[in-house]
């Protein structure tokens, strides 16, 4: 479900670091990736990254490390859920009531 604050907010990221993935750099930048406990946007990640990015067992040292730790867009600090539609929460929030 594509809505205007999410386009606005990729936007943002985009200008601050570009519109390749902000993870491996290779390919075109397709989705906000966000910090599901702070739920802080990170930054856009390809199709790719976006799946496989929190399976790195790397500390530091490989691109999606660098990613997680260092988000080269990370200082924007948009959240992700803002006045947002209630049906887009995750879901291990849902049931909160
Ligand atoms: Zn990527
Ligand atoms: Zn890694």
């Amino acid at each position: 479900m594509r809505s205007n604050w999410k386009s606005r907010k990729r936007s943002r990221y985009i200008d601050a670091a570009g519109r390749m993935c902000h993870a491996c750099g290779e390919s075109l930048g397709q989705d906000l990736e966000y910090d599901r406990y702070t739920e802080l946007i990170r930054g856009v990640l390809c199709q790719y990254c976006s799946g496989a990015v929190y399976e790195c067992p790397h500390p530091d040292g490989c691109y999606r490390a660098d990613y997680l730790n260092h988000p080269p867009a990370g200082h924007l600090r948009e959240r992700y859920y803002t006045g947002g539609n209630r049906n887009d929460r995750p879901r291990l929030r849902g049931a909160a009531a």
